[in-house]
C-alpha cells in the first residue's frame, strides 16, 4: 500500500456515519441480514467505506448465508490485512483495509473453492461501485 491514511479518532467521526464509526473504527458488527450488500448480485468493485481503496471484487462474492457480504478473496494482494482477534472467547481473525486500517470483519477458513476462505464483512464498511455495464439493475 503506497499511500497510507490516518486520521484521528475526531477526524473519522466526522466523515462517518454513527455505524459506519461504530463498526469501521470501533470494530462493531452489523446484525445479520441487516446490511445493504448481503444479498447483492450488482457487478463491481467493493471499497472501503473510510477510504476508498478497492477491497473486493462482485466477481468473488458467492452467498455464505450468514447474512452478511462473503467473498472467497479479496481483489488484490495487499488490499487488505489481516490481525488475530481473541475478543469474545474466541479465537478469529480481522480483516481491515491495508489503507486506513478500518475494520471490514473476519476470514474463516469454510469458504467455497478456489481459497476456501470466507471473507465475512460487514455492509457498512464497504461501499459498491458499480461496473458500467449493470447500471440500472439496481444493488
Ligand atoms: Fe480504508
Amino acid at each position: 500500500m503506497a499511500d497510507r491514511i490516518e486520521k484521528s479518532e475526531a477526524e473519522w467521526r466526522r466523515t462517518l456515519t454513527v455505524e459506519q464509526f461504530q463498526v469501521c473504527r470501533k470494530g462493531g458488527t452489523e446484525r445479520a441480514f441487516t446490511g445493504k450488500y448481503w444479498n447483492t448480485k450488482t457487478r463491481g468493485t467493493y471499497r472501503c467505506a473510510c477510504c476508498g481503496n478497492p477491497l473486493f471484487s462482485s466477481e468473488t462474492k458467492y452467498d455464505s448465508g450468514t447474512g452478511w457480504p462473503s467473498f472467497w478473496a479479496p481483489i488484490a494482494e495487499g488490499a487488505v490485512r489481516m490481525e488475530e482477534d481473541n475478543s469474545f472467547f474466541m479465537r478469529r481473525v480481522e480483516v481491515l483495509c491495508a489503507r486506513c486500517d478500518a475494520h471490514l470483519g473476519h476470514v474463516f477458513p469454510d469458504g467455497p473453492a478456489p481459497t476456501g476462505a470466507r471473507f465475512c464483512m460487514n455492509s457498512v464498511s464497504l461501499e459498491l461501485v458499480a461496473d458500467d455495464d449493470n447500471k440500472g439493475l439496481g444493488t
